[in-house]
């Protein structure tokens, strides 16, 4: 479903991303772990061309994402994306955040698309909030209306960069617990995540990045208690230290 096939990442004289080779399969769930700092941001927001690459290429189901002339809005409607800060528009409800995408984007009707805006809101535990303005909810609540807007688009992949990092720690577990019931419908997930319970409990593989690099991939139980890369290792060392 995803593929990454020798990417590099430069800003300026920086290399962000070090020949990335990877793929993801349909359904599969990757959660992507690593020091602050070592591209895991940066490797998600390639997928949706949120930052461009200099080297390589990378394919969601089958569509070269960073091929020239590549219509940005229908790409990136085929991809969800979860930011750390929600990114809701403050001046529309609730409802028409997660109207907005189909309405404009994909040219649906109106009364199918709240329809289905409807069934997204109860999904995700908020059909009361439906007419609420962002302003009048929790984080937990903006970033579960947020995956509902990802969501309304029906795309093949969902992205998650630290959906969770924003959060008083009470309203993580509401925002998991949504983020696991996708999982467990099938949906092909990268998750950005210091959840290291979530990626324990949910994950399919973890990628262990430093430095730009994919330097382990591996199944959790792999990953925590054998992890073989000296730096994965001295990673799960200081999270047990903490
Ligand atoms: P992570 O998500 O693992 O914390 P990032 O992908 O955010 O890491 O960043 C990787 C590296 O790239 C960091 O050293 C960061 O400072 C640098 N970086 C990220 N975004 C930019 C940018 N827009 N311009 C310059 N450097 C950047």
């Amino acid at each position: 479903m995803i593929e990454f096939k020798g990417v590099n990442k430069w800003y300026g004289a920086y290399r962000a991303l070090h020949e990335v080779n990877e793929t993801v399969a349909a359904g599969e769930v990757v959660v992507v772990c690593g020091p602050s700092g070592s591209g895991k941001s940066t490797l998600i927001r390639t997928v949706n061309r949120l930052e461009a690459i200099q080297g390589g290429s990378i394919e969601v189901n089958g569509q070269n994402v960073h091929a020239a002339r590549k219509d940005l809005n229908a790409l990136r409607s085929r991809i969800g994306f979860v930011f750390q800060n929600f990114n809701l528009f403050p001046h529309m409800s609730v409802l028409d955040n997660v109207m907005i995408g189909p309405l404009t984007v994909l040219k649906r009707d109106k009364p199918s698309t709240a329809q289905k805006a409807q069934a997204l809101l109860a999904k995700v535990g908020l059909a009361h909030k439906a007419d609420a303005m962002p302003a009048q909810l929790s984080g937990g609540q903006q970033q579960r209306v947020a995956i509902a807007r990802a969501l309304a688009m029906e795309p093949p992949v969902m992205l998650f960069d630290e959906p969770t990092s924003a959060l008083d720690p009470e309203m993580v577990g509401e925002v998991l617990q949504v983020m696991k019931a996708l999982a467990a419908e099938g949906m092909t997930m990268i998750c950005v995540t210091h959840e290291m319970g979530f990626a324990r409990e949910v994950a399919d593989r973890i990628w262990f990045m430093d430095a730009g690099q994919v330097l382990e991939r591996a199944t959790p139980e792999a990953f925590f208690t054998a992890p073989r890369h000296p730096r994965a290792a001295k990673f799960i060392a200081d999270i047990r230290a903490h």
